[in-house]
C-alpha cells in the first residue's frame, strides 16, 4: 500500500508515533523516526530493520529540522511529537505555555512547512497531524495543550485547502485518551494532587469515554494508514476524532 514511498514521523521513538512507524513499514514505506531520546527512536529502527532510518531532532527548534528536511523528503509526514501537562491557568507559566507552543503546534509548522516543497513538486504528498480531541473542546487544566492543539486542527483545515489541487492532503487525528507513556504520567499526575489509587485514576479517564476503554496505538496508526494510502485521498482538511464517540463534533 505505501511501497515506494518515505514516511516521516515525528515523536516515532514511543507511543503513538512508533506504533505508525511499525504499521506503515509493514505496508512498504521506508520509514524515518525522528524524536529527542536517541536510544528510542534507534530501537523502533531497529525493529523495523533495513527499511527505516533514526533522527534525533527537537521539532521545536527550526534548525534541527531545517537539517534534517535538507536530506530527506517525505512523500508521507506525520507530525506526532507533542506534549501534555497540565495545572490550573493562573499557575500555568510562561514556560510551559511557551513549550506547548514550541513543541505541539510550532514544531508542526516548521516539519510541515520543510516537507511542503517537495510534495508540492512530486504533485503527491500526505501531511497527517496527531492533534486531539482536545483540538476540539475543552477540559480544565489544560489550556496550554489545549490551545496548542487548536492551533494544529486550524492549521490544517487551512492548508487542507490551500494544496488540494496539488494532489497533497492534510488531515488531523484527534484521538480521546491513548494507552500510551503521555496518559500514565497523566495518571500519575491525578494520584499525585488527588489521593486517589492509579487504579481510580485510570478508571476515571476511562469513564470519560461512552465506550469505557483507552484507545490504543495501532487504532490511531490505523486510522493514520488509511490516510497515508491513495485510497484515502478524498479525505482532505478533517479532524478525525478517536474516541468512542466523547466528543460528536
Ligand atoms: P508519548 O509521550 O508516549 O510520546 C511522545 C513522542 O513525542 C515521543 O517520541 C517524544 O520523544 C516525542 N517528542 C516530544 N517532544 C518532542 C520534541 N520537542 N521534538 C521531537 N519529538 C518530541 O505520547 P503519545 O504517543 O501518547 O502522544 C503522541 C501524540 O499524540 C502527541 O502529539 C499527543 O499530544 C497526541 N495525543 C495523545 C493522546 C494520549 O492520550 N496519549 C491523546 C490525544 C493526542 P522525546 O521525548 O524523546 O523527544
Amino acid at each position: 500500500m505505501l511501497t515506494g514511498k518515505t514516511a516521516l514521523i515525528t515523536g516515532g521513538g514511543r507511543g503513538i508515533g512508533r506504533a505508525i512507524a511499525l504499521l506503515f513499514a509493514q505496508h512498504g514505506a521506508r520509514v524515518v523516526v525522528a524524536a529527542r531520546t536517541r536510544d528510542q527512536v534507534q530501537t523502533v529502527a531497529r525493529e523495523i530493520g533495513d527499511n527505516a532510518v533514526a533522527l534525533v531532532c527537537d521539532v521545536s527548534n527550526p534548525g534541527q529540522v531545517a537539517e534534517i528536511f535538507a536530506d530527506i523528503k517525505p512523500d508521507i509526514l506525520v507530525n506526532n511529537a507533542g506534549i501534555a501537562e497540565s495545572a490550573t491557568f493562573v499557575t500555568t507559566t510562561d514556560e510551559m505555555w511557551q513549550r506547548h507552543i514550541a513543541i505541539n503546534l510550532s514544531g508542526t509548522f516548521y516539519c510541515t512547512r520543510a516537507a511542503l516543497p517537495a510534495m508540492l513538486e512530486k504533485g503527491w504528498g500526505r501531511v497527517i497531524n496527531i492533534a486531539s480531541i482536545a483540538a476540539k473542546t475543552g477540559a480544565p487544566y489544560v489550556a496550554a495543550y489545549t490551545a496548542s492543539k487548536h492551533g494544529v486542527l486550524g492549521l490544517t483545515r487551512s492548508l487542507a485547502v490551500e494544496v488540494a489541487a496539488r494532489g497533497i492532503t492534510v488531515n488531523a487525528i484527534c484521538p480521546g485518551y491513548v494507552d500510551t507513556e503521555m496518559t500514565s504520567r497523566g495518571v500519575e499526575k491525578i494520584t499525585a494532587k488527588t489521593g486517589r489509587s492509579a487504579e481510580e485514576a485510570l478508571e476515571a479517564l476511562k469513564k470519560m469515554s461512552p465506550q469505557k476503554r483507552l484507545v490504543t496505538s495501532e487504532e490511531v496508526a490505523a486510522v493514520a494508514l488509511l490516510l497515508a494510502s491513495d485510497e484515502g485521498r478524498g479525505i482532505n482538511g478533517q479532524g478525525i476524532n478517536i474516541d468512542g464517540g466523547t466528543v460528536l463534533i
